[in-house]
């Protein structure tokens, strides 16, 4: 079974969302090592469907994510490009937040985070940038 966030290195980590009287089904989140360190520290018990981006806005941002930090699109295997990416993520969503006067608790922030960086637009994104320039990977 493939890591379900990079959907390219074999599943190491199966983690089961809590399962609580008022979530109805349970989740099993099945990662690699390397985006399970980037990802469990950001799902204390991780509802991802309770927030997310719009498929509208969330694209507008890739656009500019793209433009401003190509970095984001990192996909080698060296660990701290990769730590790089994600910080370089996180960082942009908090900023167009901020721009967009859009004030959310923490809790709520790593949600709307999880979408932004895991979301299968992203990876749709990320191939095809790779595909128009074949050599980020080497950045
Ligand atoms: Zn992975």
């Amino acid at each position: 079974m493939l890591c379900e966030a990079c959907k390219k290195e074999p599943a190491a980590v199966h983690l089961t969302t809590a399962s609580r009287p008022d979530v109805a089904s349970e989740r099993t989140f099945h990662f690699c090592e390397a985006c399970a360190k980037a990802i469990v520290p950001l799902m204390p018990e991780l509802p991802p469907q309770l927030l997310c981006l719009s498929d509208l806005y969330r694209s507008k941002l890739y656009d500019a994510l793209q433009s401003n930090h190509p970095e984001a699109f990192y996909t080698g295997d060296d660990p701290k490009l990769r730590r790089k990416a994600m910080n370089a993520m996180e960082i942009f969503l908090r900023e167009q937040l901020r721009k967009e006067k859009i004030d959310i608790g923490d809790f709520a922030f790593q949600m709307l985070l999880h979408d932004f960086s895991f979301s299968r637009h992203f990876y749709e994104r990320r191939d095809l940038y790779h595909r128009m320039h074949p050599r980020i990977a080497e950045l």
